[in-house]
């Protein structure tokens, strides 16, 4: 799965939960920049390798 961000084609390793919208299979870089916004959190796909960003869970 890629990321859902456009022009990024980089692997989706992060679910983003989002209260305000549906959502987002994202890259560890963009779940990073999402992660930082109030109410959004980051859950780590099963592929997910060791580059959680903050805010991310223990999956
Ligand atoms: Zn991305």
């Amino acid at each position: 799965m890629e990321c859902e961000k456009a022009g990024c084609e980089s692997e989706a390793t992060f679910e983003l939960h989002i209260p305000w919208t549906e959502n987002e299979y994202v890259c560890a870089g963009h779940a990073r920049v999402r992660g930082r916004q109030e109410g959004v959190v980051a859950d780590a796909l099963d592929d997910a390798d060791e580059h959680l960003p903050d805010g991310a869970t223990d999956q």
